[in-house]
């Protein structure tokens, strides 16, 4: 099976994200996560914060490695000698942009491939911007990132002041 990447913010990464980068995991022989630095976007997380949170995440999958990159992700591609760019679709508002960055990046070169994996339905409302935002209020996000992100979100914002409430 070919190599793939699986590039994003990851700012930060989310279980939704997690999701994706285990069944890639198990779908190819090499998975490259790439974190884009794109210094035009204002992050939460400095680059290497969120590499050390990915980092994290991809222990014991020995078959992921993960980099930063701030130029062009074909060229990300090009340069590890990866076809395929893997993408994540949580509905049809992120279908929409993922089908015109995929025709943007096929543009720029026709020799790279996307495939878009559909979330897993538990994920389908995880948006690292959300989940930053709820933590900033107070919210407690613990079920809807890995451990190692609610830690670090902790950091940022202090202790939540809300539990999660169970619904009948
Ligand atoms: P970007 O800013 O490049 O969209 P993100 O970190 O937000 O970067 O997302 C990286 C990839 O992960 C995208 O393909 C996105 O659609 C996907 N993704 C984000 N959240 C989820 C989720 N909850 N379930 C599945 N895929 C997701």
């Amino acid at each position: 099976m070919p190599k793939v990447i699986f590039p994003g913010t990851f700012d930060p990464p989310t279980n939704g994200h997690l999701n994706i980068l285990l069944r890639a995991s198990r779908m190819f022989d090499e998975v490259a996560v790439v974190i884009a630095t794109n210094a035009s976007k204002s992050h939460l997380f400095s680059t290497e914060e969120r590499f050390a949170m990915v980092k994290s995440l991809s222990q014991g999958l020995s078959n992921v490695t993960v980099s930063m990159w701030d130029g062009l992700i074909v060229d990300f591609a090009r340069r590890v000698g990866a076809g395929i760019i893997l993408r994540g679709v949580r509905g049809p508002a992120d279908f929409e942009y993922e089908l015109d960055l995929s025709l943007w990046n096929r543009s720029l070169n026709p020799r790279i491939e996307t495939i878009l994996l559909p979330t897993d339905h538990r994920y389908a409302i995880l948006r690292s911007s959300a989940i930053k935002e709820v933590a900033r209020l107070g919210g407690d996000v613990s079920e809807m990132v890995p451990p190692v992100v609610a830690e670090a979100l902790r950091g940022k914002f202090g202790s939540p002041k809300t539990g999660s409430q169970s619904l009948p």
